[in-house]
């Protein structure tokens, strides 16, 4: 979804409805299968265009060990400002503080909310995820998913030190 600069004098109030077949994530472990609301306002300062709001929803991830998907609900609240090129150079050159990570380039009259939605999502994924702090995962020999059943995999295993001792005879 774009908006167009060009269609507000000063600030616009935003609520918007942003569909999952909008938003790629672009990544195989989380998805998203519900709308993200956006609920925002954005403003054109003397120097800068400033989007900020909240996306709210839920995103499918996947378990780092078992591979099972989990709805994980969202409420990401965030703020960009949009400069022009050489102004941004400029700006980065002079202070380079954890502030301009929330800056972007303004291409053109018209700011993409689907794409600021898209990198806001990724970057407020978990670095890990498990559908269950003591999730068992998937056996490494025949992918049976362990919290589902044990398999007879793990009985066949020789502890090492036993194969050493089995060596000395
Ligand atoms: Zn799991
Ligand atoms: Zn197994």
């Amino acid at each position: 979804m774009k908006i167009d600069l060009n269609s507000f004098e000063r600030e616009l109030k935003i609520e918007a409805t942003l569909e999952p077949e909008e938003i790629d994530l672009g990544v195989e472990n989380a998805r998203l299968d519900h709308a993200i609301l956006f609920k925002g306002a954005v403003r054109k300062d003397t120097d800068a265009v400033v989007l900020s709001g909240t996306l709210a929803g839920q995103v499918n991830i996947d378990c780092d060990r078992c591979l099972a998907s989990r709805a994980v609900p969202i409420e990401i609240t965030a703020d960009r400002e949009f400069v022009a090129d050489e102004r941004m150079a400029a700006k980065a050159e002079h202070e380079l503080g954890p502030d301009d990570l929330n800056m972007d380039l303004l291409r053109g009259d018209e700011l993409d909310l689907t794409e600021f939605a898209r990198e806001e999502i990724l970057l407020a994924l978990p670095q890990q995820f498990f559908c269950k702090e003591d999730c068992k995962g998937l056996c490494e020999k025949c992918g049976a998913d362990l919290n589902l059943k044990d398999c007879e995999c793990s009985n066949e295993e020789i502890d090492p030190r036993w194969a050493a001792l089995k060596n000395l005879n």
